[in-house]
């Protein structure tokens, strides 16, 4: 299935629950979850019957997927990694998705939502300890230093990010930030209780294990 192109909005209201997709609209009482609009689809105000277990972890792996905006292939193979990987493998997936390069981005705030950020990555803004980084799913390590390009473009996208996601994004305890240098540095690789993650990664466990 190919990447989702259509109103992002439409995800969180099939989940039912806010996936943060649009940057500071997503605070705002604009959001169509804190507006209360059902799920999209003639049925989608129709109260929900009891989901099967299946259902429920199916739905689990969806908000995941839909939260870090990756299509099925790319979200099964951080899962194999994360399997292949030492530790607990639901955490390590959590990991494996909050330390991609887009996600870093989108956390310091230099764009406003991970799809923002993904193609502020693609488009060549992005500089990883001294080097251009351009693929938004490269996994940045502890003691990188996620920098933006020195150029007027780059920088100019940023200061609008800082400016729309004052008081919405804040940057995470595993992450830091230096606002004046637009530049940010992986302190440690995020634990399961640092990323809060929105779903039990226990059930994406269960159903890729089936
Ligand atoms: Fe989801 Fe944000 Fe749209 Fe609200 S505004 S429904 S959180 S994408």
């Amino acid at each position: 299935m190919g990447r989702h192109t259509g109103p992002a909005c439409k995800l969180c209201r099939r989940e039912g629950m806010k996936l943060f997709l649009k940057g500071a609209r997503c605070a705002m009482a604009k959001c169509a979850i804190e507006r209360g609009r059902p799920a999209p689809g003639v049925h989608g105000s129709r109260r929900q019957r009891k989901m099967s277990d299946y259902g429920t972890q199916l739905r689990e792996k969806q908000k995941l997927r839909r939260q870090y905006g990756l299509q099925e292939g790319q979200f099964r193979l951080s899962f194999e990694r994360a399997m292949r990987s030492k530790g607990v493998t639901g955490e390590r997936l959590l990991q494996i998705l909050e330390t991609r390069l887009d996600n870093v981005v989108y956390r310091l705030g230099f764009a406003p939502s991970r799809r923002a950020a993904r193609l502020f990555v693609t488009h060549e803004h992005i500089v990883v300890n001294g080097r251009k980084a351009t693929i938004p799913s490269m996994n940045v390590s502890e003691g990188a230093v996620v920098s933006i390009r020195n150029n007027a473009k780059s920088q100019a996208f940023v200061t609008r990010s800082f400016e729309s996601t004052e008081g919405v994004v804040t940057v995470p305890s595993w992450l830091s930030r230096d606002k004046d240098k637009m530049e940010g540095r992986v302190e440690r690789i995020p634990t399961k209780e640092e990323i809060a993650p929105m779903v039990d990664e226990q059930l994406i466990v269960e159903l890729y294990s089936k």
